[in-house]
């Protein structure tokens, strides 16, 4: 797949979740060799995961999306390990193993999203403001009450 990708010299892959249902062994064989294809031909990776430690060996930038929204964006060590939104923080902590417990609730349908933040109804950090103004994307994180 990763050949027949490259075999037309993009300049851009697009890599959809591709460590999904590998077991541990074939996913570092996978990464390393995305990795050693990305730089003979030189082609940027736009990668798209919920697996965050292919997301710490793959990228540069890190985006952290949550119901069709950035919420955090920034250099990957700094949003992967150092996350400073609540979801991007609750991801981190689940993924890590640091917390195993679930973030609590599901993600909205996007066509019946809460008013003001979209992550409001399962945030621990959510006040007044965050029920009925939708947050601004202000450096690097979209969030009205960042600790
Ligand atoms: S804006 Fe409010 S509800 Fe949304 S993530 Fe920040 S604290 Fe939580």
């Amino acid at each position: 797949m990763i050949a027949m990708a490259l075999a037309k010299d993009p300049v851009l892959l697009v890599a959809d979740e591709p460590t999904t249902a590998l077991d541990p062994t074939v996913r570092r064989s996978v990464l390393g060799l995305l990795l050693d294809c990305l730089e003979e031909t030189g082609a940027a990776l736009l990668c798209i995961t919920h697996d965050w430690n292919a997301a710490r060996r793959l990228c540069q930038t890190a985006a952290v999306m949550y119901a069709g929204q950035i919420l955090e964006l920034g250099p990957a060590a700094q949003v992967l390990n150092r996350p400073r939104h609540p979801y991007a923080s609750a991801l981190h902590r689940s993924m890590d193993g640091v917390c195993p417990e679930p973030i609590p609730g599901s993600p909205p349908a996007l066509t019946d999203l809460p008013c003001g933040c979209r992550f409001q109804p399962r945030c621990s950090n959510s006040c007044e403001t965050c029920c009925s103004i939708v947050p601004e994307f202000n450096g690097g994180v979209r969030c009205h009450n960042l600790q």
